[in-house]
């Protein structure tokens, strides 16, 4: 037995676009009784059920790399050495899949949980040397802030050390930008505002040829309960009020559009479409298949 899984990417096209989804690992304790809030105990043990699923759950964590041609854009960048040795996998996986870091010229980052910034340094070093970091301006002025990170609950202070040792070496070499609700990061890609589950988070639109694709960052955690019961919230809220009135009117928007969505704890590759049925949401895996 060899137990283990060939290398986590997984790779579509998106009209001009190559979006390869790249795996940093799972957290094999995802445990949802403790963790999921605004529900109770025999909701999540029913939706787990459904799913063949036992709390604790094995949580996803993925990012997408975007080559737009002109463009090599990275969303998200998992969590380095901060969530323990079952993540970290980014760069393995990235190299597996044909690139190399230092070929990335974008980072566009959803939100400064440690998940998602961790991956941005390598031995204290940038981990994508040729990269520009982006990311929201009230994310940034939230997680990077001395007086935010001294007012903090004591549980919660590794997550601001977390995202200001993930980004403090792009500000020192003038490599961290910051962008408003709305802005073009390169030709087809753009961000959009989804404020709730932290101050500035954020998704990525991703459209070329008439084909598109969003990116949803922490829209959602535990798909098995959170798309049947879209109020369902988590621990790890900064708002949980806000988050989950976005992640209705997200839901809503994907189920309406049909557009593909790719979301970073949705089980690898995380890339799928969103169904309404009757009151309850369901999600839709995208099938494998050739490249075209
Ligand atoms: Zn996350």
């Amino acid at each position: 037995m060899a137990k283990t899984n060939p290398p986590g990417f997984y790779r579509i096209m998106l009209g001009d676009f190559e979006v390869t989804a790249l795996s940093d690992g799972t957290m094999p304790g995802f445990n949802l009784q403790q963790l999921l809030t605004n529900v109770s105990a025999g909701v999540i043990s029913t939706a787990l059920d459904r799913e063949f699923l036992r709390d604790p759950i094995e949580g996803s964590v993925n990012a997408y790399l975007i080559n737009t041609g002109p463009k090599l854009v990275l969303v998200d960048v998992g969590a380095g050495k901060l969530f323990g040795p079952t993540l970290g996998r980014l760069i393995d996986n990235l190299r597996a899949s044909g690139y190399r870091p230092e070929q990335v010229d974008e980072v566009v980052i959803t939100h400064m949980h440690p998940d998602h910034v961790g991956g941005l340094v390598a031995d204290g070093q940038m981990a994508f040397p040729n990269a520009v970091v982006r990311a929201d301006r009230r994310e940034a002025s939230f997680w990077l802030s001395p007086i935010h990170l001294d007012a903090a609950p004591a549980a919660q202070k590794d997550f601001f050390r977390g995202a200001m040792a993930s980004v403090q070496p792009y500000v020192q070499a003038g490599k961290l930008k910051l962008f408003d609700d709305g802005a073009e990061i390169t030709p087809g890609v753009s961000v959009r505002g989804l404020p709730g589950h932290t101050e500035g988070h954020t998704s990525v639109v991703i459209e070329s040829e008439g084909r598109k694709l969003v990116l949803w960052g922490d829209i959602i955690h535990a798909a098995p309960v959170q798309f049947p019961h879209p109020e369902v919230t988590i621990a790890f809220d900064s708002d949980a009020t806000a988050a989950a009135a976005q992640r209705g009117k997200a839901f809503a928007e994907a189920a309406r559009e049909g557009y593909l969505v790719g979301a970073a704890h949705i089980s690898f590759p995380g890339l799928g479409r969103v169904r309404l049925e009757g009151q309850a949401y369901r999600w839709v895996p995208l099938p494998y298949g050739v490249l075209r």
